[in-house]
């Protein structure tokens, strides 16, 4: 019996301490899952920016787990054909669907498209982000804070706006927000504020959404190694990226990975509206 299938209510019965597990009716499931063919056997996933960083961690370890990826990504052609040429060489599927996120009929169509391929959906990972640093809030446009937020926030709320109908008892949609979120980051206001939606979005699309079933549960990473940071930081930043952590160090995409893996699987069916912190040690409350 699946977990979440459980009865709710359990007959009237006492012990005196400490109790003895077997005589309780039920008796507590305690068995690890078995998998036998994998976490995500024949689950379809769709992962935006799935192409390099967290993102093609995730489709790599996804697809290890038996699952058929969708991987939208902006225009970095060469790093999603490689992404799928490695998963295809492994024995998966993954379809690519380039194009801007941050337009809502693009997110339709990333959902219609991956429906098209592969006849359904059943999990979510939004996780395709930009950043622009600015040293102050003067600095920060109209049109640059538009742009974060519609990249940042509005395409991950549009992904899960055209999915929903399509998903059902079992489903996932896992969500890639920041430690900034929950620290803040002086020279990504906009950026860290639109990380902050994400986290009240994913609690309040848990309870939304739980009543038919689907889970929602996001990922706070700290500073991991992917394009998204020598893309944005200037080159001493870079070489100094992540020696803040009481780990010292940045994190690698692979050790972000597993997070997802957890959340999307039948491993997580008691975890809902939670974030996980991959994120080098740091604590921060939430
Ligand atoms: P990455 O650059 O490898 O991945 C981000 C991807 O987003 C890109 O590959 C790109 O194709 C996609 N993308 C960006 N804008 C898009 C758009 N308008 N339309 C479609 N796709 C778009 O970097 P990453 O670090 O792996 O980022 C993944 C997620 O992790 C992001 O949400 C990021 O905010 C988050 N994150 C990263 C770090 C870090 O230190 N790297 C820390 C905290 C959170
Ligand atoms: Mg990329």
């Amino acid at each position: 019996m699946k977990k979440q299938e459980s009865k709710k209510i359990n007959p009237k019965q006492r012990q005196s301490r400490p109790g003895i597990e077997s005589k309780m009716k039920p008796v507590p499931e305690t068995e690890p899952h078995e998998f036998r063919k994998g976490k995500l056997h024949n689950k379809v996933a769709l992962i935006t920016g799935g192409d390099s960083g967290i993102g093609k961690a995730t489709a790599l370890l996804f697809a290890k787990e038996g699952a058929l990826l969708s991987i939208a990504y902006l225009n970095e052609v060469s790093d999603a054909k490689a992404t799928k040429e490695e998963i295809e060489a492994n024995g998966g599927k993954c379809y690519l669907i380039k194009g801007d996120l941050s337009r809502e009929a693009h997110c339709k169509n990333v959902i219609e498209k991956t429906i098209r391929t592969y006849g359904k959906l059943d999990i979510v990972v939004n996780n395709a982000a930009l950043h622009w640093e600015a040293e102050s809030i003067e600095d920060i446009t109209t049109r640059q804070l538009l742009k974060t937020f519609q990249t940042d926030f509005f395409a991950y709320f549009w992904i899960v706006k055209y999915a929903v109908p399509h998903l059902s008892k079992g489903s996932s949609i896992i969500n890639t927000t920041s430690v900034t979120a929950y620290q803040g980051s002086p020279k990504l206001i906009d950026y860290s504020a639109a990380k902050g939606a994400i986290v009240s979005f994913t609690r309040s699309l848990a309870m939304n959404l739980i009543e038919k079933g689907i889970r929602v549960n996001g990922v706070a990473p700290g500073p991991i190694w992917t394009p998204l940071i020598v893309s944005t930081f200037d080159a001493k930043k870079v070489s100094e990226f992540g020696s803040d952590v009481p780990m010292k160090r940045p994190g690698m995409p692979d050790e972000v990975a597993p997070c997802f893996l957890f959340l999307a699987s039948d491993d997580a069916t008691y975890i809902n509206g939670q974030i996980l912190h991959p994120n080098g040690g740091e604590i921060i409350n939430g």
